[in-house]
């Protein structure tokens, strides 16, 4: 079953529609993937799209990752014969914190998972989008109560660029669709019970009918489930929508 008001083939129209019009308008963009199912929708819209060009593809290659998830950096060079760029951490910030609290001690406390994914992502990437007009991310307002307020574009104070979810409207099963229906390539962790994947630490499988976040940093409050890439100072960024992009009826 697709998105409640609008139907698959309408919601691709509009994401190409939207993809098209970054290409077009925002050059340069950056998609900041995951690698994880949305991504890799985004991945074949923009390359099948033939829109590298003027989006380029990036990831936060943390030094924690599933090796399931650094294999679909292979997968997506032999599928579209595309390099995504892979952002590390600065290794004096993560040889400072692992000698000064220990390798694992994001367990210990809120504070402490802020900390090492400050390292490890947001400082890459701040990195990463330096320089650019806009970026695009894979989040969809479903996900979870941090993200229920999403939009297709809006604006990122904290980075002073637009930011772009173009599936913010799309439902799971609409992703899975269009992942099956296009032979779109993805990580097998998400068969193994993981719908969302993250540092492997970080990251565990969930039970049918638990939140798709569930399995993302379990140990604390659900209200403070993200990683402070769309967050600052540990609350969610007030994000100002720009414009509902519209749909397309197809
Ligand atoms: S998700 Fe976990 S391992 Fe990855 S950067 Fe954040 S705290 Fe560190």
């Amino acid at each position: 079953m697709s998105s409640p008001t609008t139907s698959l083939p309408d919601l691709i129209a509009a994401t190409k529609a939207t993809l098209e019009k970054i290409a077009a308008e925002y050059t340069p963009a950056v998609f900041a993937s995951s690698l994880a199912a949305e991504d890799m929708v985004l991945t074949d819209l923009i390359l099948r799209g033939q829109l590298q060009g003027g989006i380029s593809i990036f990831t936060l290659e943390t030094g924690r990752l599933h090796a399931e998830t650094l294999g679909m950096l292979d997968r997506i060079k032999e599928t579209y014969d595309y390099d995504v760029k892979p952002y590390r951490p600065q290794p004096e910030a993560v040889a400072a914190y692992v000698e000064q609290n220990g390798l694992n001690a994001f367990y210990d406390s809120v504070e402490m998972r802020k900390e090492c994914c400050r390292i490890r992502k947001i400082e890459p990437l701040n990195r990463a989008l330096a320089g650019n007009k806009a970026w695009i991310t894979g989040q969809r307002r479903a996900q979870s109560q941090t993200r229920a307020e999403l939009h297709v574009q809006e604006h990122d104070e904290a980075h002073g660029m637009a930011k772009f979810n173009p599936l913010a409207d799309w439902s799971e099963d609409d992703v899975w669709q269009y992942i099956r229906s296009n032979d779109v390539p993805y990580n097998p962790l998400h068969d193994k019970g993981y719908p969302s994947i993250g540092c492997e630490p970080c990251t565990r499988a969930i039970q049918p009918g638990e939140d798709v976040r569930a399995g993302r940093w379990w140990w604390e409050n659900p209200d403070s489930k993200e990683c402070g890439l769309h967050v600052v100072d540990g609350k969610l960024i007030r994000i100002k929508s720009v414009a509902a992009e519209p749909q397309q009826n197809a």
